[in-house]
């Protein structure tokens, strides 16, 4: 029976082709976290000619080893590196929307300003970390994955949209979770998608340094490349990244595994 259900639902919900889109926005934690989380991906759409948004959600004050610095300076060169770095992906556009990193901002504010940029952007696919990811403890992390979730899912409810700031609604295509270890799809990229990510992340030199003769931004190309290379040996893709897709037909009360 459950087979039965399952079949019935993937004729009748198929999961989407995220290649058959045209806009695509990626919702960030932090300044850094679309990089390292999805980077190849969102430099393969910009490649594509697709539109490409990036939204930060924190102002990352916290991103740095010690407790005695100036936090607006920090504010302001993390923005400055995202900018460059979005720069060398090709996103269009980057939306900053400084709260305090680590902070006890509501949840349902963030949702909000997620749910005003996913309709006045007409936003198809929508990326975000994965709040089911066990490991995660980071409460911005899982608050941005929560919130980018519900967000998505009144994107398509007329009177929502509506209500809230006068907007129509625009129902997003398909959310997709990097951070993931469940992933259901593993996205094709290419070598150079990859190599513009790293590029992407050296503009970070504030997050990546040489720590007791430890080179981060080293460590952290190696992780990348070899990741990108696990995930495509699963489909003899070459390369990718993974994700967990949830298309809107199905992102509400189904229980049956999407793949
Ligand atoms: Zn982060």
């Amino acid at each position: 029976m459950r087979i039965f259900t399952k079949a019935l639902i993937k004729v009748a919900a198929p999961m989407p082709d995220l290649d058959s889109f045209q806009r695509y926005l990626f919702v960030g934690p932090h300044p850094d976290d679309i990089e390292v989380g999805v980077g190849a991906t969102a430099a393969k759409l910009c490649r594509m000619g697709k539109e490409v948004e990036f939204l930060i959600v924190t102002d990352g004050r916290y991103g740095s080893d010690t407790a005695d610095y100036d936090k607006e300076e920090l504010i302001e060169i993390r923005k400055q590196e995202t900018l460059k770095s979005a720069e060398i992906i090709g996103a269009k556009k980057v939306i900053f929307l400084t709260y305090d990193d680590g902070g006890d901002y509501s949840e349902t504010d963030i949702k909000n300003d997620i749910l005003k940029e996913i309709v006045e952007f007409k936003a198809d696919v929508v990326f975000t970390p994965d709040p089911l990811l066990k490991t995660e403890c980071h409460s911005d992390h899982l608050k941005v994955g929560r919130a980018t979730s519900t967000a998505f899912m009144f994107s398509g409810i007329a009177g929502v949209p509506k209500d809230k700031f006068g907007l129509e609604a625009y129902a997003a295509k398909a959310l997709a979770y990097y951070y993931t270890e469940i992933p259901n799809v593993r996205y094709k990229v290419k070598k150079q998608d990859v190599e513009t990510q790293i590029k992407a992340l050296q503009q970070f030199p504030s997050q990546f340094k040489v720590v007791d003769n430890m080179d981060q931004m080293k460590m952290i190309s190696a992780y990348i490349r070899f990741r990108a290379l696990r995930a495509g040996f699963w489909r003899f893709k070459g390369r990718a990244e993974e994700l967990r897709v949830v298309p809107n037909s199905r992102m509400h009360c189904f229980a049956e595994k999407v793949k």
